[in-house]
């Protein structure tokens, strides 16, 4: 076991984990009362299993309760600090913010949305991504975010199969200094589809562009637009947005979202994870294109009437320093970011983060992958200077919100490099072995959980038959995420790699996470994948791929010494067959590492659709470090 880092905020509240084990039902329902209803629910759940519905009869509304309550407490708190890259700089206040939803939410209803409608937003990440999504729920409308680096073919995808009648759009986005004409993306995609009515543009970076028939431009309307625009009191069973999930591991599933559950998930997540306060300056680096800046981005901060930091483009452009110096300009409390981005901040060195201020940070997260250890302490060490506790936060898209984390706001347990903790208060996670029987602790198996909880997907779009067969089919009564864990003796949750990608070496079984992990340790490693491939006697075995950091060079004796490394820190059944050094990793466009491509080629396998997952340009990424790899491999380096 590693070291244990017993950093306190000084909370200690067992009550709340007490209720909550007591009967969560009444838990959540108690939560319940910290958000705004205009009709209170008369069943708290309705379990009709796999379909859990919370709160049923009550009326809600979300952007009411992310805005106007906020506002009438104090209108002139700052909402949004938003940054671009090319230092371009813009403050909303929650009143001003307020009544700019008013003014879309006026205009989509002018455009003929009505509630249940939906509408695709495809927007760079601007206050107007904001605006839109709450504009959406103040009318009931359901949203539907596409990620702003996609290709055309995948939003036509995404927009056939939500049927969306109206797209929201920009003329373009900046990404590393480069305009990416995302009108023209939308004009591709949609301009023969007859049932999308009308597509609303906002101009951002200000470059020419067609208009049709359907295009509006978004100053036009929302100018001469209302500045009042009453909540529309939904169901709190209605859907609050369809979202795509990142397609790790296959085509993505249109994930659905209902509103009070989801809201109440939030509300309490937010509160007891980041700990909160009214001078917190908070800053996730996800885009709102992915769950993660849904719900820490869009609703749960602004349930909680926070101030955040939004910034447009690459978080190393036009240097590696960028993160640092947002962190440094803003005094930022709160970060919460990526593994994947963790790792590559790291490959810069020491030195970036370290001649920065970095002293206003009290809190550190972490989301999206296992974080690996070594990655944790340098978080830890070098950006939290060891007074930050690290909040690793084990979810998904389909949960909707945070499962397993540590919780500052509530409670203060020690904490262990590479492990998300313990599962959150009114959350029952386990282990199971593959017929779902519970195993004890220290015993590796597939993480389930076993009751309901209120951020739950309502279903899959369209499809109540996948969303049964996808979660619900492995084991009849549990939800099954599809990752590989273990508990241990203290009750804490490792996240070991995805369900799919575990390898059974010899009779043993080792997640992706383990080996990826071990490489990682190792000082001139930034980043490894491993993927098994079949073996006559070992049943599998591993082939490793590895990232150099910068300036480490690559030699025969330096990939002998990995060998050497990965034997003694995961142990001898750990060892690689081939290992290869590669410059980068196929990755989805969330930075998430497609251990399946790597599968694919190491196997020889058709690597099946990726246009539907990745933007042109990362599709052109990912076949690079494929055709790298199909190199490498012809040359048969075997180890
Ligand atoms: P798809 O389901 O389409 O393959 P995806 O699973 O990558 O895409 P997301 O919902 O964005 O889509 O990711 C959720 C997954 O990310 C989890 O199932 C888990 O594998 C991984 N994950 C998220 N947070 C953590 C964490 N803190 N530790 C370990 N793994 C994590
Ligand atoms: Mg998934």
């Amino acid at each position: 076991m590693d070291t244990e880092y017993d950093i306190g905020l000084g909370n200690n509240d067992t009550l709340t984990r007490k209720k909550a084990n007591q009967d969560y039902v009444k838990f959540w329902e108690g939560e319940a009362n910290n958000l705004y209803w205009f009709e209170k629910w008369d069943k708290t759940l309705d379990w009709n299993p796999p379909f859990a519905r919370w709160f049923v009869n009550g009326k809600i509304n979300a952007s009411y309760n992310a805005l106007d309550v906020t506002v009438q407490r104090n209108g002139h708190k700052n909402a949004i600090l938003w940054e671009g890259e090319n230092n371009k700089r813009r403050v909303l206040t929650y009143h001003e913010l307020l009544n700019y939803v008013c003014k879309v939410a006026n205009t989509l209803k002018s455009l003929g949305v009505k509630k249940g409608d939906r509408v695709t937003i495809y927007l760079p990440m601007i206050p107007e991504l904001i605006v839109s999504l709450l504009a959406c729920s103040r009318i009931g409308a359901i949203h539907t975010v596409i990620f702003s680096g996609f290709s055309s073919q995948s939003i036509r995808d995404r927009v056939i199969d939500s049927k969306s009648k109206v797209i929201i759009t920009a003329d373009g986005g900046f990404r590393r200094g480069e305009i990416v004409k995302l009108k023209q993306v939308i004009d591709e995609a949609v301009s023969d589809l007859d049932f999308v009515e009308n597509v609303l543009v906002y101009e951002h970076a200000k470059i020419p562009m067609l208009m049709g028939k359907k295009d509006k431009r978004w100053g036009d309307l929302i100018n001469n637009a209302h500045e009042f625009c009453e909540p529309e009191k939904v169901d709190s069973t209605h859907p609050l947005y369809i979202l795509y999930t990142s397609g790790t591991t296959g085509k993505p599933k249109g994930v659905l979202h209902g509103t009070g559950g989801y809201l109440v998930h939030l509300y309490s997540t937010f509160k007891w994870i980041f700990d909160i306060k009214e001078s917190d300056i908070y800053f996730c680096t996800a885009d709102i294109g992915w769950v993660t800046g849904h719900s820490y981005i869009v609703y749960g901060p602004l349930m909680h009437g926070a101030t955040q930091v939004m910034y447009e483009g690459a978080l190393t452009y036009p240097t590696p320093a960028r993160i640092w110096e947002l962190v440094e300009r803003y005094k930022i409390t709160i970060l919460y970011t990526t593994p994947t981005a963790l790792r590559m901040f790291m490959k810069y060195g020491d030195l970036l983060p370290t001649s920065k201020d970095l002293s206003s940070l009290r809190l550190l997260g972490t989301v999206g992958e296992p974080i690996n250890p070594r990655v944790w302490k340098w978080y830890f060490q070098i950006i939290g200077k060891e007074k930050c506790p690290i909040i690793d936060t084990w979810w998904q898209t389909e949960t909707g919100g945070a499962m397993i984390s540590p919780i500052p706001g509530l409670e203060t347990i020690p904490l262990k490099p590479g492990s998300a903790t313990r599962q959150l208060p009114g959350i029952n996670v386990g282990v199971v072995d593959e017929y779902g029987k519970e195993l004890p602790p220290e015993t590796k198996g597939y993480l389930v959980v076993k009751d309901p909880w209120p951020g739950m997907l309502l279903s899959l779009w369209g499809d109540d038959e996948k969303y049964k067969s996808v979660y619900w089919s492995k084991y009849k009564t549990m939800y099954y995420p599809g990752d590989y864990a273990i508990m241990d003796n203290d009750g804490y949750f490792w996240m070991l790699g995805r369900a799919d990608d575990v390898l059974k070496v010899a009779g043993h079984r080792l997640g992706t996470a383990e080996i990826e992990s071990g490489f990682v340790s190792h000082k001139l490693i930034a980043e490894a994948a491993v993927c098994g491939i079949p073996h006559e006697v070992k049943g599998e075995s591993i082939i490793a791929f590895v990232v150099l950091k910068e300036g480490a060079i690559q030699s025969e004796q330096l990939e002998d010494e990995l060998i050497q490394h990965i034997r003694k820190v995961v142990g001898p059944i750990a060892t690689p067959d081939k290992l290869y050094v590669v410059s980068k990793l196929p990755k989805t466009r969330s930075g998430k590492i497609m251990r399946r491509l790597l599968k694919a080629v190491a196997n020889n396998e058709k690597i099946g659709d990726v246009s539907t997952l990745e933007d042109e340009a990362a599709v052109d990424d990912v076949r690079a470090a494929l055709n790298e790899l199909n190199q490498t491999m012809q040359q048969n380096k075997i180890k």
